[in-house]
């Protein structure tokens, strides 16, 4: 039987290293069980998982008891990351009073992070928050019909631009997190499509972090990628658009791929995926190219995909694709 999760307790606590002005510092992630996100409620984005790690009730002494586990693993890490699977800013998810004492409780770190939809984002909301703070936006795409139709994500490239320019003119600072290779997109169009993004985003961010699609469980994507429709980007890919933009923006590029090197996540063809991987967090941290140097002849397959997805003019997992027309094909001849 599944085991009943606390509302008094954190999803998840860990450490990990990410940069504070340039320099790399010891970091505390901190996940919360919250209400969850108001969007999520509603059906949520196609690529969201998020529903199944909210609950229903959580109250205030629940959420007062999560600050307490945290501050009790907490060990003077300059870098707080503040996760919520929503939003920071909705007090239907973290109360004003709880927000108080998280910022009080972590007022000596040198930097805070948390998430929050664009709708949260008010000028009086920011102007109230120390200039500690990134606030991380998830974009998603600068193409309104992507976020629209492959996303659904609720709201506009514009509404994350503005609540960006409230942010930076606030002195606080944007990460901006632009998914790679949302359902529907062919590789080639997708990784267009977080170039483009990018460089829509470079103006409102400082940080700009390319998730590539992780397929998680009870969502749409999850659906298609079940029936075949779908396969999560090429490590390749990402490295592509790492590439391209390095130069391009004047934002750090950053990714940090959840699933990576699995089936549900980006990959390749499992013998690189750790060592490519490996190349993109240290570009993470260095930002120079030569990080992403590494070597394997998947990447020719890689390049025939690209091609015959083209050809085909679609964005369904090849490989599984002819493999299962092919199980099909000897059914009927058999
Ligand atoms: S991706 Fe963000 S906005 Fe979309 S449903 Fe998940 S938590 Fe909500």
């Amino acid at each position: 039987m599944k085991e009943k999760r606390s509302p008094s307790q954190l999803e998840a606590c860990w450490k990990e290293k990410d940069l504070i002005s340039g320099r790399v510092s010891d970091a505390m992630v901190m996940i919360m069980r919250t209400n969850g996100c108001c969007w999520a409620k509603t059906g949520g984005c196609t690529m969201c998982g998020y529903r199944q790690a909210s609950l229903s009730r959580v109250t205030e002494d629940d959420l007062n008891r999560q600050v307490d586990e945290a501050l009790s693993k907490y060990n003077e890490e300059g870098f707080v990351k503040i996760y919520t699977s929503g939003s920071f800013l909705d007090e239907n998810e973290i109360p004003l009073s709880i927000r108080e004492r998280i910022l009080k409780e972590f007022s000596g770190c040198e930097r805070i992070l948390f998430e929050s939809r664009p709708e949260f984002v008010k000028e009086e909301t920011i102007a109230a928050l120390p200039k500690t703070i990134t606030i991380a936006l998830g974009l998603e795409s600068s193409d309104p019909d992507v976020l629209a139709t492959s996303i659904s994500k609720g709201f506009t490239p514009d509404d994350s631009r503005n609540a960006g320019m409230i942010i930076k003119g606030a002195g606080l600072t944007v990460r901006t997190y632009l998914l790679l290779k949302p359902p529907f997109l062919t590789e080639s169009v997708a990784m267009e499509d977080t170039i483009r993004s990018a460089l829509f985003a470079d103006e409102f961010s400082d940080e700009i972090s390319i998730n590539p699609l992780n397929v998680q469980r009870g969502t749409y994507a999850e659906r298609l990628w079940r029936a075949g429709e779908l396969r999560p980007p090429w490590v390749w890919s990402l490295t592509e658009v790492l590439r391209k933009l390095s130069g391009a923006v004047n934002a750090r590029l950053m990714s940090s791929p959840s699933g990576g090197g699995t089936m549900r996540g980006v990959h390749n063809c499992g013998k690189c995926d750790r060592n490519v991987l490996e190349g993109i967090e240290k570009f993470s941290f260095s930002q120079d190219v030569k990080d992403l140097d590494v070597k394997c002849d998947c990447i020719k397959d890689w390049q025939t995909y690209l091609g015959l997805e083209r050809i085909l003019g679609t964005a369904a997992d090849l490989d599984r694709r002819f493999d299962n027309d092919l199980a099909l094909g000897s059914a009927k001849d058999g």
